[in-house]
């Protein structure tokens, strides 16, 4: 059930448009609003999950692999996949997502 505040259960309804680069079933995945690189994208499941330790396994299993492909098509130089998670992960929104990120060298370690 979506969470009726949660800024991505209302992109994953198609209450926010956004340009999506992918959308399935299950998933949708759009640009983030504040890049932090080139080519910054946010991959989401549709269905509200606070965090990572509170989905499926098949739900992230399914993510993990819709970013990779999604990495290898757009980011054939590489790119890197984050799921900030609590607040010293600096998770910042409570539905579940997976930074995708590249287009430049990417610093280790992260800030
Ligand atoms: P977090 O800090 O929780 O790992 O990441 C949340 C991300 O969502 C941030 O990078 C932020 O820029 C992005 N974000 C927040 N609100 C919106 C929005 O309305 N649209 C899009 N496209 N991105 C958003
Ligand atoms: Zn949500």
């Amino acid at each position: 059930m979506p969470e009726p505040e949660c800024i991505f259960c209302k992109i994953a309804q198609h209450q926010i448009p956004v340009k999506a680069v992918h959308e399935d079933d299950h998933s949708i995945c759009f640009p983030d609003i504040d890049a932090q690189a080139p080519t910054h994208l946010l991959l989401i499941p549709k269905e509200h999950y606070p965090n990572a330790a509170a989905a499926p396994a098949d739900v992230l299993g399914h993510l993990l692999k819709q970013a990779a492909t999604l990495g290898e098509g757009l980011l054939p130089q590489g790119y890197r996949v984050v799921v900030n998670t609590g607040d010293d992960g600096g998770q910042t929104v409570h539905h579940l997502h997976l930074h995708i990120l590249g287009g430049r060298p990417m610093h280790w370690p992260p800030g």
